[in-house]
């Protein structure tokens, strides 16, 4: 049995990740921050382990180190929690951007760290990251959020190459517009123009996003890593 820890896995992608996983027999820690009875609940329906923790928080990340290590090595890790926030480039204050970095790279990098030696010591590990297609292209009114994604792929790429030859993948995901909390502030017109622009005419489910993470992190893709992989339905070609 594999031991998978997804953050930000009480709500839409990471929630679907969560059964994903678990739907296969994986042992899946279900990290959340806020969501504490969404995450209960996903919890008891797929016997996934939460554990609560800010990724962003070094003692609460380490806190959920201890609690996860008690059951042994983790074998994937996906970091999955995230933030975005649209905003005119004017418009985003100091505490915007450090909210923005604080969650969406940080929180990537303290988890990580937290859970690379074990990885490296075992030279088998798998690591997935979620950026998204705005870390891609950018994307107009989300500066912050497309620089931060941005980071995630940097992130992934020089991870990569400094952990394959301790056996360990380590790639990313890079979403387009996925029907999640992270949209219920778009309008129905807006979903109509995104579904326009996109080649198979539909907005994303989280599970097309889940099914490719679960991809990246079996055997069947021992041989790739370093590649982000765009799960949009083919809006960026
Ligand atoms: P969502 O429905 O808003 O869920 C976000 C998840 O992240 C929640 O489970 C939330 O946990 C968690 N989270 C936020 N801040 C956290 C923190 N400080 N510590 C721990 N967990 C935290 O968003 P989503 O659409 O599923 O997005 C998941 C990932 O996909 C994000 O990285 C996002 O940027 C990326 N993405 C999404 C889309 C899209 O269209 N939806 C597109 C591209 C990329 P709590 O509620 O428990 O706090």
């Amino acid at each position: 049995m594999r031991n998978i820890l997804i953050t930000g896995a009480s709500r839409g992608i990471g929630a679907a990740c969560a059964r994903e996983f678990a739907s296969h027999g994986d042992r899946v820690f279900l990290n959340y921050n806020n969501s504490k009875s969404a995450a209960e609940k996903i919890a008891a329906e797929t016997g996934a382990i939460p554990v609560k923790a800010d990724v962003s928080n070094f003692e609460e990340v380490n806190r959920m180190r201890k609690i996860i290590g008690g059951c042994g090595r983790l074998d994937i890790l996906v970091n999955n929690a995230g933030i975005s926030q649209t905003k005119m480039f004017t418009d985003i204050t100091e505490s915007d951007w450090d909210n923005m970095f604080n969650v969406n790279v940080k929180g990537m990098y303290l988890v990580t760290r937290a859970f690379v030696d074990d990885m490296i010591a075992a030279k088998s590990g798998k690591i997935i990251n979620v950026s998204s297609m705005w870390g891609v292209t950018g994307g107009s009114c989300e500066v912050h959020y497309s620089a931060a994604k941005a980071a995630v792929i940097g992130f992934t790429k020089a991870l990569a190459k400094e952990l394959g030859p301790s056996g360990i993948n380590v790639n990313c995901v890079a979403p387009g517009v996925i029907d999640t909390d992270m949209n219920a502030h778009l309008s129905s017109d807006d979903l109509e123009a995104l579904k326009n622009e996109t080649p198979f005419m539909r907005i994303g489910k989280s599970e097309d996003v889940a099914k490719t993470v679960f991809f990246l992190a079996s055997r069947n893709a021992d041989f790739i890593t370093g590649q982000i992989v765009n799960v949009d339905g083919g809006m960026v070609i």
